[in-house]
């Protein structure tokens, strides 16, 4: 059986404990590897390796930070096939997502980072008689927590920044996927990243996730994940003044008006509702359409769905994998069950699959559209996170903008409409980070990511990510 260890100052290490966690295949069910159990000595060793490795690297010069940035990215994108491979075992998304969106974009989180640091700058004012100037410095020890449904991808998003504004990095993966992470450190020793510059440590979030943001070195936290976590780690990390970026849970909305493309959203629609079984937090999981449509759309968006093939994520061909764990798959047949109690129509879906031979204690659902429940309840205000969304008509702007932000939650939603003064009324009125207008999922990573209401605080891409990782003086120098 496969024994991943901690990555700490360039060296593969097993945890102080000696302590492994069993991990599952989820299109399986069966364990197929074991992930360290570390908890706060490990994390104190990554503390003291970065802390070591810290001074070279904040003082390296751009151009040498650049190239061992870009040899990460393109280590990344020679380990295709091996990465898009252990993702898929570990956490049973298709490969084909894995090949053409995790992977790819994973690499390209470290190009686009290495390029950024080249040309990251602040502001500079001129005063009669002075000169100001903002300079912006690593912070030192960084920590970076990352969830389980785009596992590369999303822990390079929170490294390659904070390693391009010159920090030094101890990151923790999601104890369900770590396999990835885990290849990475072979990655950023081959590119030649000097030992203790990143540190991967494995394990539990309330025990290694929690000693990295309880502990006094590390001096800011990039989260994503839960909301309940995410509050639990702002308790922590808020009395000791860290610098903290939450990117948390979403219950997005689609806004769909009769005047769209009809075939492009309806083609979109679909995977922004099932893409990843659902499990990307940007998923359009309330999908609003304005009545005169709304026939027209359940019938062929029911159509579709039903058409769509619960497989071996391992296939190319498959299109719906696994989800990620047992108690995951447990939590959205429950939250199935309950819309059905609250009085909701299950128009396709709404039960476990099955799947022959090696895959039949897999964790494969299959994807649910219901229809016919409220706002107000409880299928329609909390996120499930999988393959279950629901659809409702409306009958005006206004209806349509209250029913989008009628939710704690505020990551991203989606407007289908050729109108302009539609998309200017609402997209400024959204009680959302991301608006997408006729599209769905598509980033410029340039622009700030993130949510408001309670999918987070701060931003991360471009910019905002590098200031983020670093801290701020304001120099000003009288003229003699
Ligand atoms: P999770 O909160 O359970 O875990 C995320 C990470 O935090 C894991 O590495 C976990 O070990 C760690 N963790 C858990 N509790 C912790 C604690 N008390 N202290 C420190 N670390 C802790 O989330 P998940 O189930 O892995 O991921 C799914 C969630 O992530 C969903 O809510 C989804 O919406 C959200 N998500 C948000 C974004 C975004 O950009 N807003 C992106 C992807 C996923």
């Amino acid at each position: 059986m496969k024994q991943m260890l901690n990555y700490i100052g360039g060296r593969y290490v097993p945890p102080v404990s000696g302590q492994y966690l069993e991990n599952v295949a989820p299109s399986t069910g069966q364990i197929y590897s074991l992930v360290p159990d570390s908890g706060p000595e490990d994390v104190e060793m990554a503390v003291q390796a970065a802390e070591a490795a810290f001074p070279e690297w904040s003082a390296m010069p751009l151009e040498r930070r650049y190239d061992i940035l870009r040899n990460i990215s393109d280590g990344i994108s020679a380990n295709l096939e091996r990465l898009a491979q252990a993702e898929c075992l570990d956490s049973g998304k298709t490969i084909a997502a894995a090949r053409a969106i995790d992977i790819p974009r994973a690499a390209l989180n470290f190009k686009f980072f290495a390029t950024a640091l080249l040309h990251f700058a602040s502001e500079s004012y001129h005063m009669p008689g002075a000169l100001s100037y903002t300079l912006r410095q690593p912070l030192g020890v960084v920590g970076g927590i990352s969830p389980w449904n785009l596992p590369l991808y999303l822990f390079t998003w929170k490294i390659a920044p904070a390693l391009a504004a010159g920090n030094c990095v101890v990151g923790k993966p999601s104890e369900v996927t770590p396999y990835t992470a885990y290849l990475l450190g072979e990655i950023c020793r081959e590119a030649g990243l000097p030992p203790g510059v990143l540190n991967i440590v494995h394990g539990l979030g309330p025990k290694a996730g929690e000693a990295i943001v309880r502990h006094p070195k590390i001096r800011a936290i990039s989260f994503t994940g839960s909301t309940r976590a995410g509050a639990e780690i702002a308790r922590i990390a808020a009395p000791m003044f860290k610098k903290l970026s939450l990117e948390l849970g979403g219950k997005n909305p689609n806004l769909i008006f009769a005047d769209c493309d009809y075939e492009r959203m309806l083609e979109t629609t679909v995977a922004s509702s099932f893409n990843n079984q659902g499990q990307i937090c940007l998923c359009g999981s309330r999908i609003y359409v304005e009545r005169s449509l709304y026939e027209r759309f359940r019938h062929d968006f029911v159509e579709r769905v039903r058409a769509m093939r619960v497989g071996d994520p391992a296939d190319p061909q498959t299109r719906m994998g696994a989800v990620v764990s047992k108690g995951h798959l447990e939590k959205i047949l429950s939250y199935i069950a309950l819309a059905e109690q609250e009085g909701g129509r299950i128009l396709c879906g709404g039960q476990r699959v099955y799947l022959p031979g090696p895959l039949a204690d897999g964790y494969y659902v299959a994807p649910t559209i219901v229809e016919g429940l409220p706002l107000e309840c409880r299928t329609n205000q909390e996120e499930i996170f999988g393959p279950v969304v629901t659809i409702a008509p409306f009958d005006s702007d206004e209806e349509a903008l209250a029913l989008a932000n009628g939710v704690p939650y505020g990551l991203s939603a989606t407007l289908w409409t050729n109108n302009l003064r539609r998309v200017q009324y609402l997209s400024t009125r959204l009680q959302a980070g991301i608006v997408w207008v006729n599209c769905w999922l598509l980033r410029d990573l340039r622009t700030p990511f993130g949510g408001v209401k309670q999918s987070g605080v701060g931003r991360e891409g471009g910019w905002e990510a590098l200031r983020f990782f670093t801290e701020m003086k304001s120099v000003t120098i009288a003229e003699t």
